[in-house]
Parts: structure tokens; sequence; C-alpha cells
């Protein structure tokens, strides 16, 4: 039996880059990472695929999954809903793989509960107006949600406390290797 992976977990307010963030580190054979892929209600940006960035479901389907336990989390955010997939995680962390969640705040003190050994980092943006001007230059969000994400930025910001490590993305490719860091340091 391989040892039991690692849960790791990766927060940060919306449009702080978290994915260029992963991307600069999720490859590397060393960290022996499997990215969770979410169950989420939100839809689909043209970017993304189904079943590799989300998996995009109903809300009835998403509804299903709470009453019959599938999620090891789950939490509404900005009107929608984002959960992990319980059975997904374990397979994967039983296998040897080190498992990346990339969710929000809520769902991260839900796993805390769950998982105490979880690894829990938080990304944060160099300032408010950087955190801003991220969020506009990706240009998928009308203004209205624009401004929803930015409030609740600054209510998850003040939650940084709850996490074992708070790294800033000044850099990716420097916040990258700090976390690739924390995580070959965790695996011995
Ligand atoms: P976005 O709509 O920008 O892809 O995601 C919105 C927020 O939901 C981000 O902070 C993202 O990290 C979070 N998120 C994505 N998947 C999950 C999940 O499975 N659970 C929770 N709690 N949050 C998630």
């Amino acid at each position: 039996m391989p040892k039991k992976g690692l849960l790791i977990i990766l927060s940060g307010p919306s449009g702080v880059g978290k994915g260029t963030v992963r991307d600069q580190f999720i490859d590397d054979p060393e960290l022996n990472i499997a990215y969770s892929v979410s169950m989420t209600t939100r839809t689909r940006r043209p970017s993304e695929r189904d079943g590799v960035d989300y998996l995009f479901v109903t809300r009835d389907r998403f509804m299903e999954a709470i009453k019959k336990g599938e999620l090891l989390e789950y939490a509404e955010f900005v009107g929608n809903y984002y959960g992990t997939q319980a059975a997904y995680v374990e397979k994967l962390r039983n296998e040897g793989k080190n498992v990346l969640l990339e969710i929000e705040v809520q769902g991260a003190t839900q796993i805390k509960e769950k998982v105490k050994d979880a690894l829990t980092i938080f990304i944060v943006p160099p300032s408010m107006e950087e955190l801003e001007k991220r969020i506009r230059g990706r240009r998928t969000e009308a203004e209205e949600i624009v401004q929803q994400r930015l409030s609740k930025a600054s209510k998850e910001m003040e939650l940084i406390g709850h996490y074992k490590f708070v790294v800033c993305n000044e850099d990716p490719k420097l916040a990258a290797q700090i976390i690739s860091l924390i995580i070959k340091r965790h695996m011995e």
C-alpha cells in the first residue's frame, strides 16, 4: 500500500491568480499532485473544459450530491454552488497522490474540521487595487458580479488566519516556487 497522499487546500480571493500559480507547479513530478475537479452549478467560461476544470452540473444534480453525502465540503459562492467530490479525493489519496483542492474559505473551514492534517495555503494579492485590476482584466464577468467578487474578496482576506501558510502572488513563478517548497517539506 502506498503512503496516503496529502490533502492540500489552496485558497485565495477570486482574481488573485490561483490558476496561474497552480499551473506553474502542478505538473512537477516530484510533487506527485492530482487536481481535485470540483462540481459546480456555475456556467462554463469559454476557456474551461467540462470534467477537467470543473464538473458542470445542474442545481438539481448538485442538491442530489449533497443529499447523498457525495461531497467532502461545499459552499455557495456569488450565487452558485461549488463542492468537492469525496470519493474521488479519497481514491486518489489512497493511491498515494497528493490531492490539491482549489476552494474558497467556507469549504476550507469545513475540511479543516474533518481532515486535521490538511495542508492549507492562502494566496494573497500584492494589494486590493491590483486584485481589482486582475478581476477586470479577465473580462468574463458583468460589473455587478465584479463588485460582488471584490466585496467577497475583502471578507475572505479577513480569514487568512485560518490557514497554515500565506503566500503573496506578486510574481506567479515565485509564488509557485514557495508553494512547491512547502509541499515538499510536508511530504518528508
Ligand atoms: P470561480 O467561479 O472563480 O471558478 O470560483 C469561485 C470560487 O469558488 C473560487 O474561490 C474557487 O476557489 C472556489 N471553488 C472552486 N471549487 C470549489 C469547491 O469545490 N468547493 C468550494 N468550497 N469552493 C470552490
